[in-house]
């Protein structure tokens, strides 16, 4: 058995925090343990908790879509969220929550050693990037980060929950999206060399709760 299907029989059992009593049952993560291209959400919806696979709603359609628009299907690439276990009503992942589970993520990166992680929101852009910021900033200006023992390039995406309802959004996502391929060819630099300044754009006044 490799190492990630080890792993994920271990974290199927997790009872490390509130969300295990109401979850079906634990998403893990799914797609290639070899993948170069590895998405992180945020957390299983109602779809997700009923089939334990990440991104099956309508948001997994949209992403679906952005893969196929850059030639790529979901078998080619790693998903997993930040939270394992369904938050009640699909509310926001709680700190506490995101600090019992992101030692699996980070394990599971470890494992599946990526090359680049798009980071789908919020969430997920704040965890990986150990920044408090927010993903209206930060989205499409990858950045080199050490993740689970390795140097990836760390690459923040709208989530595409937000994108569905927001054309305006659904717009930026498919152009950053369309970044990607330029970006798994990319060499990785090494830790002492120097980085390129990330370009900030005004973050606008209004925001939703995915961002
Ligand atoms: N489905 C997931 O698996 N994760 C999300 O963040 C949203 C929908």
């Amino acid at each position: 058995m490799s190492d990630l299907l080890a792993y994920r029989d271990e974290v199927m059992a997790c009872t490390r925090c509130r969300l295990s009593q109401g979850r079906t049952q634990v998403v893990f993560g799914s797609g290639n343990p070899d993948a170069d291209l590895m998405f992180v959400g945020e957390a299983p919806g109602f779809h997700e908790d009923k089939q334990g696979i990440p991104f099956v709603g309508q948001a997994g359609k949209l992403l679906e879509k952005l893969l196929a628009g850059i030639g790529l299907r979901r078998d080619d690439v790693y998903i997993a969220n930040v939270l394992k276990c369904r938050p009640p009503g699909n509310r926001d992942p709680q700190p506490d929550e995101i600090e019992a589970c992101e030692s699996h993520l980070f394990h599971q990166i470890e494992l599946i050693r990526p090359h680049v992680v798009a980071t789908l929101g919020n969430f997920a852009t704040k965890l990986l990037s150990g920044r408090p910021t927010g993903i209206t900033r930060v989205h499409g200006q990858e950045q080199e980060v050490d993740l689970g023992g390795n140097r990836v390039v760390l690459y923040p995406l709208y989530h595409p929950a937000a994108a569905l309802y927001t054309p305006k959004m659904l717009e930026v996502l498919d152009s950053d999206f369309r970044r990607l391929p330029e970006l798994l060819g990319r060499e990785i630099l090494r830790e002492d060399e120097p980085q390129p300044e990330p370009l900030l754009v005004a973050e606008p006044a209004v925001q939703l709760g995915l961002f």
